[in-house]
Parts: structure tokens; sequence; C-alpha cells
């Protein structure tokens, strides 16, 4: 399915957190208590109220100068998900589903997950995404803004951003896009390269190793069905036979 795709150029950011605050805003979740941590990153990590944040990766690069990259982090909307995979293993068929149109990977607040199932989902997701709350048992993350997107609108962080680095559209149009931008920046930066295109919808495109950026900016293991996943499938009969929970 061509769907849609996100692609963001991390070598525009300015950190300025628009983003963050407009996917804040469009979704009313609430501001989350935070302190002063030594950094500018803020708040700390993405939480069950925050499904878009700004990480800061500051280190000494070889030249001895200070290096600052930004990485505005969010669900990949894997083509594959495995969180979805795992959720339907463990019996939670409507917790998580795939948005036929766009491909927007999509998670169901109404449906009550128990706190150990939702370690596993959270396991599952390559890129450290998954949240939950304990009170009202339920996952959040990124939507796509799919209320937005399904109306001919932008995805509240990618109107908002002033600098280009968010871009959203088709994604034989973000791929295109994405693979020109690289080509441009390949003389200056021979490192610069995408994030995963194959398996996902949010392209990222760095000019440094990933981990520089993030732990978690690019899959750590294979994307699709892990072996994790595999097995859950394999035991799936028996998790039925306890009913299903969503
Ligand atoms: S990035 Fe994680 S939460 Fe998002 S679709 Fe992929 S596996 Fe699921
Ligand atoms: S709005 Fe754009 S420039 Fe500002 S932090 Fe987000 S991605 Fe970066």
């Amino acid at each position: 399915m061509e769907g849609k795709a996100f692609f963001i150029d991390t070598t525009l950011c300015t950190a300025c957190r628009g983003c963050q605050i407009a996917c804040k805003q469009w979704n009313q979740l609430p501001a989350t208590e935070t302190k002063n941590r030594g950094g500018f990153q803020n708040p700390e990590d993405l939480s069950f109220f925050t499904y878009k944040l700004v990480r800061f990766s500051e280190y000494m690069g070889s030249d001895g100068k200070p290096v600052w990259y930004f990485f505005p982090d969010q669900c990949r909307h894997c083509i594959v998900p495995p969180c979805k995979d795992i959720a339907e293993a463990l019996g939670y068929k409507k917790a998580i589903t795939q948005d036929a149109v766009t491909g927007a990977v999509l998670f169901n607040q109404k449906v009550k997950v128990q706190a150990d199932d939702f370690e596993e989902i959270k396991e599952s997701c390559p890129f450290n995404i998954p949240r939950y709350d304990p009170k009202q048992m339920a996952m959040a993350k990124c939507t796509m803004c799919i209320d937005r997107v399904s109306n001919g609108l932008l995805p509240a962080c990618v109107k908002t951003c002033p600098t280009g680095t968010m871009n959203f559209g088709d994604r034989s149009q973000m791929l295109a896009m994405a693979n020109k931008r690289l080509k441009e920046l390949k003389a200056q930066y021979p490192k610069a390269h995408l994030l995963n295109v194959e398996d996902i919808r949010t392209i990222f495109l760095v000019i440094d190793d990933s981990e520089k950026y993030y732990e978690f900016a690019k899959s750590h293991g294979p994307l699709g069905i892990t072996r994790l996943v595999a097995m859950k499938k394999l035991i799936r009969p028996l998790v039925s036979l306890s009913g299903v929970k969503g």
C-alpha cells in the first residue's frame, strides 16, 4: 500500500519545539510537570501525554568543537508494525489497528491493556515508542493526526514546523524528497543517510551515526515479525482459550 509518510530532515531542525507544542495542542494533551535537568530537552521523555519530543544530543566532535544534534522523535508508523502483531498475539484484537488508506498505526485507548502485557508490546517496538497510563490501563503514541489527515489537512507538527524539517505526503513523494535531499548533502556529509527507510512511514535523514542522535533513532533488530512475536503467534491458540481481551 502506498499510504502516507513523514520525511524529517534533521539538518534543518532548530529545536524550536513548535512541533511538540502543536502536537499537545491539537491532541488536547496536558502539560507534564518537569524540572531543570541541566539540558534543553524538555520534557525528559515521551509519555502517555507527550507523543512528540525533540531530543537533544550534545557531544565533543573530533575537531574539539561541540556538536549538537536534534531529533524530533515520534512513532515511525511501521509498514509491518511489530506492536500490532504482538498485541494481537496477546489477545488484544482491537488495541492496535492500521488505517487502510494512510497506513497509520493507531492505538485504541478504549481497549484496556494489562501492565505486563503493555511491557511486552513496548518491548516489541524497535524505536521505544509506546507509552502507558496505569490509571486508564491505556496505551498512547503519535496518531499521524489521522483526524486531520483524513480531512485533507497536514499533521499539526508538519503544519507548524517553520524550517521545512517536517514534511508529509504520499509515501512515494516523501521518498523522492528524502533521496533528493540525501544526494545534496552527501558531498558535504559523507555519513548522511536515511534511517530504516524501507520499513517505516517516518523517514529521518541524519548526517552522522544514528546513535549520536538517540539510542533508538534506528531500529536495533529486524523489523516485521520478530522472534518474540513469532513465538507469541505459536502460543496464540492457548492465549485465545483464556478469552479475547479487546
Ligand atoms: S514505531 Fe513502534 S509503536 Fe510505532 S508502529 Fe512501529 S512498532 Fe508500533
Ligand atoms: S517545529 Fe520543526 S524546527 Fe521546530 S523543533 Fe520541530 S522539527 Fe525542529
